[in-house]
């Protein structure tokens, strides 16, 4: 029998990632310790509160049972509770929230909910690259809008081309973002709020990095913007917040035609969350500041400590007080492909190539907080010893 995949799985585009993977897994079979700053999954382990909270609800029988596909109201208004209190925005949990398996969930299937075959969407470059492949899967067409440095990687939305921004369904942004680090203000979602509405174009807001920062300014969400309920939706995710990559689960709030178009897409294709899960990220809404705190002051630390070492090495990288990640230049004379194959090969040392972000990620890498601070400084010793 031959099992020809689909169209959609064929023409995937490469992943840089997989010839990395093989020589990684080649180097831990001959016994040799390498360290990866590839993958932003946090290395602490989730708050015992929360934990606690899911072993209890997990022994009560009457979350046994199938969830709703849209959410428990307690995990909805603990939701509502928690943007009220974080960002000063009001939400009705009953019509202006969903839950997901996870942002990462929401932000795949939001495509089918709005792509048709040939429509464009309009996806930052460098990006995180579930907007893209979402919409490739669902037969829609890429425009990438590019991310510069000298922009401070915001949109520059002048530089996109008229005739398809007025043919284009559907908007993907992402602040704090991934990979750059890089930080918006209300008064920047506030632009993409009108041209969204010129041009009849859904924004789907991603703020899986809301809550981790270390300045003294919060990240804001994208409903601080006017109007931006009347266009759009934004993600939210537990995930890095909490160290709850491995809980799957999420949300999306905001325009209520838009969650409720999702929610009837969903209720086909999945059926929700466990509740014990659900329960237990209300737990994590109610008491968020109790619970993020202790991450943002690790995370600083190993932020300042890689700053130092960078500037030691004379490695150039983006200021930001956000995010988990690094977002740094590659020395003269490399591609992000040649660096990450060098310091792998030299160091023992995985960092991620600008380029599998986009385009436009070529000539930098990204590096991620989330691993031991003795093995960060190791593996950055290592990577200085190597050029
Ligand atoms: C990690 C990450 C996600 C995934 O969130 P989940 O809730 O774990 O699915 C989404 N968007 C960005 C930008 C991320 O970095």
């Amino acid at each position: 029998m031959k099992f020809e995949e689909s169209r959609r799985l064929r023409e995937l585009p490469p992943y840089l990632f997989a010839e990395i993977d093989r020589i990684i897994r080649k180097k831990r079979s001959r016994g040799i310790d390498v360290i990866s700053l590839g993958i932003g999954d946090p290395d602490i382990p989730t708050p015992e509160g929360i934990v606690r909270k899911l072993q209890k609800a997990a022994e009560n029988p009457e979350n046994h049972r199938y969830p709703s596909s849209y959410g428990l109201d307690y995990f909805k208004e603990a939701v509502a509770e928690y943007y009220m209190k974080r960002f000063k925005i009001k939400l009705d949990p009953e019509t202006e929230i969903i839950s997901l398996i996870g942002a990462k969930e929401g932000i795949a299937n939001i495509s089918y909910v709005f792509i048709d075959e040939g429509d464009y969407a309009l996806i930052p470059d460098p990006s995180y690259p579930v907007y893209s492949i979402g919409t490739v899967f669902a037969g829609g067409r890429i425009y990438s809008m590019p991310l510069k440095e000298e922009n401070n990687y915001l949109i520059d939305l002048d530089g996109i081309d008229k005739k398809i921004a007025r043919k284009a369904k559907l908007m993907h942004i992402n602040y704090p973002n991934n990979p750059t680090s890089a930080v918006c203000s209300s008064d920047f979602f506030e632009i993409i709020v009108s041209f969204a509405e010129k041009n009849n174009i859904i924004v789907c807001h991603d703020n899986a990095y809301a809550d981790t920062y270390f300045g003294s300014s919060k990240p804001c969400s994208f409903l601080n913007a006017d109007g931006a309920k009347d266009v759009g939706i934004e993600f939210y995710s537990l995930s890095k917040t909490f160290n709850m990559t491995g809980w799957r689960i999420g949300c999306a709030v905001g325009n209520k035609e838009i969650i409720s178009s999702l929610g009837k897409y969903k209720t086909n294709v999945d059926s929700g969350v466990f509740n014990a899960i659900q329960y237990a990220a209300a737990e994590a809404f109610k008491n968020y500041e109790k619970y993020s705190r202790n991450n943002n002051i690790i995370y600083k630390k190993r932020r300042d400590m890689t700053a130092s070492i960078l500037d030691n090495i004379g490695i150039d990288y983006y200021t930001s007080n956000a995010t988990i990640y690094i977002w740094a230049k590659v020395p003269e004379g490399y591609t992000s492909r040649s660096f990450a194959e060098l310091v792998l090969n030299k160091a023992d040392v995985v960092v991620t190539p600008g380029s599998s972000y986009g385009k436009q990620g070529e000539g930098y890498f990204r590096i991620s907080l989330t691993i031991e601070d003795a093995r960060l400084e190791e593996a950055l010793k290592r990577i200085k010893d190597s050029l």
